[in-house]
């Protein structure tokens, strides 16, 4: 079943980094540490993170692994700083190489973009690195909304945590983590990519409030109700400028309003400003505010075991993405229409911050095959399909 094929992949990317290390590196060294970290999918709480409020989360079957060890003694037996860093994803071309001194831990220019996830972490790591040599596998897909950055990003973070013995909280894992995305790859991400592959439990959700940063697990774990990603494969690009401009229009609204943020503002204060907020603002605001209740609602309905409601809430979050929000795109709908046509749907949404990437549906196991079946008859593209139980977060393997 797809859960054994995941553990295979696992192993076959855990035995591809070391047979890399080995033969980029060489042999005569000490012990090797091998550690993953999961990619994730947003059940539900979309682009509320930056209006303080909350999103459900669950670690995905999909991980980034490092294998690694300190980096040898020079020829003269002195110990250099130097770090060496290679990644086995074939998209990054020949520029899947890096050295860099832990003297000078600068920001990379865009040819090496990827290099700066990894330098950003090793200087926002909580404690004293040791030089070393790696090498990174991931099946986590790249820029598709499953979150391979922070999956990157905390595997590199619980890499040096096993190489030099200093371990953060896994809050404190997460926080450097998002901070190295903001300093050194100039994305000003909210907390819950790096929360959720840090913090991952098996056969839960973790409801994570983006204001106080509490988090609560929500169990799913029900073998009769699967998770099914679905991949558009399709990426408009559009995210980053669309991203900032609705970033502004909720935090416009709150401040017209003069809350602190969309999180403090309910439907009755949003109507009853209607005159001096712009009807496009008005409708992103809508899609905020209603968006949060609808992932506490969502939460409320796990722990109740309401497996109905929470396929309700997904829909109705999707419809407001779409309509009122303006994020999702042809693809993303389409496969969300399909999924709702299917048998055994409870519920299917986009998942991510839009314009391509990724849909996440709830639907009973007995069915999963058939929205697969026709999702491959009548999506006009070609997608890509992950059955997903909620899994453990960034750990060490070896
Ligand atoms: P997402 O996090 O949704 O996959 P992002 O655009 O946030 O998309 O992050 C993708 C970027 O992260 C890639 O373009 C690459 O720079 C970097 N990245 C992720 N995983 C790896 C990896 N295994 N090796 C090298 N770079 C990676
Ligand atoms: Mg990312």
């Amino acid at each position: 079943d797809s859960q054994s094929k995941y553990s295979d992949e696992l192993n076959q990317n855990l035995s591809a980094c070391k047979n890399e290390f080995l033969t980029l590196f060489g042999k005569n060294r000490p012990e090797l540490i091998s550690v993953c970290a999961p990619g994730r999918v947003n059940l539900i709480g979309e682009h509320v993170d930056y209006n303080d409020g909350f999103v459900l989360p669950m670690a995905i079957p999909l991980y980034t692994v490092i294998v690694g060890a300190e980096h040898p003694f020079d020829d003269n037996n002195n110990k250099n700083t130097l770090c060496r860093v290679r990644s086995l994803e074939a998209s990054l071309g020949d520029k899947n190489y890096i050295e860099f001194d832990l003297n000078d831990l600068h920001k990379r220019d865009k040819s090496q973009n990827w290099t700066n996830y990894i330098i950003g972490v090793v200087a926002n790591f909580e404690g004293t690195v040791e030089p070393f040599d790696a090498v990174i596998k991931s099946n986590v897909p790249l820029g598709s909304g499953l979150s391979s950055s922070a999956a990157l990003e905390v595997a590199m973070y619980t890499f040096l945590e096993n190489l030099t013995k200093q371990f953060s909280s896994k809050e404190n894992k997460a926080l450097r983590c998002q901070k190295a995305e903001h300093a050194y790859a100039s994305v000003p991400c909210g907390i819950m990519d790096q929360f959720i592959s840090s913090m991952g439990k098996e056969n839960n959700a973790l409801l994570i409030d983006c204001r106080s940063y509490e988090s609560k697990l929500f169990p799913l774990n029900d073998p009769d109700i699967s998770v099914l990603v679905i991949n558009s494969n399709v990426n408009h690009q559009l995210e980053g400028s669309e991203y900032s401009s609705r970033r502004k229009q909720c935090e416009d609204v709150s401040r017209v309003i003069g809350k602190r943020s969309l999180r403090d503002v309910t439907m009755q204060d949003l109507e009853n400003n209607k005159d001096r907020i712009d009807q496009e603002s008005f409708r992103r605001a809508k899609h905020a505010i209603t968006e949060i209740d609808r992932t506490i609602e969502a939460s409320k309905a796990l722990y109740a075991n309401d497996i109905i409601t929470f396929g309700k809430l997904m829909n109705q979050s999707h419809d407001s993405l779409r309509d009122d929000f303006n994020v999702s795109c042809a693809e993303l709908d389409s496969l969300v229409e399909i999924a709702r046509y299917s048998g055994g749907v409870l519920g299917s949404r986009m998942t991510g911050g839009g314009f391509g990437g990724c849909t996440v549906t709830l639907v009973k196991t007995s069915h999963v095959n058939e929205v697969i079946e026709n999702v491959k008859k009548h999506y006009k593209g070609v997608a890509s399909f992950y059955v997903c139980k909620p899994c453990e977060g960034a750990h060490r393997i070896q």
